[in-house]
């Protein structure tokens, strides 16, 4: 289990994603007969900057921090926080597991 061993380490290549590129591969002769979708875009990090990722469905802790952190940016962008806890909420909906559990040792 990732989050119950071992301190901070730096265990994923992050990207960012800055909007969305249209290119047709189904060929089509129009626009209307296009299948496509749009493609994210995404470009590298800060490589100064320090980033936490929070895996939701997998780990109890992070929606506790997820939510703290719906908590604290409500005033600064309700929408934001609106959709952390929809998140959250997915996640639980998904996740088996809870604080002080583990798969290995069910209740
Ligand atoms: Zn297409």
């Amino acid at each position: 289990m990732g989050y119950k061993n071992g301190g901070w380490k730096n265990k994923y290549k992050i990207q960012k994603c800055v909007g969305e590129r249209y290119t047709c591969h189904c060929a089509a002769r129009s626009v209307d007969e296009c299948h496509c979708f749009p493609e994210p875009v995404f470009e590298d990090v800060d490589p100064e900057g320090i980033y936490l990722v929070l895996r939701l469905d997998k780990d109890p802790n992070a929606r506790v921090a997820a939510l703290a952190y719906a908590d604290s940016v409500e005033a600064e962008n309700k929408e934001f926080a609106i959709d952390v806890r929809k998140k959250v909420s997915e996640a639980m909906a998904k996740s088996k597991e809870r604080i002080g559990e583990s798969e290995a040792n069910p209740p």
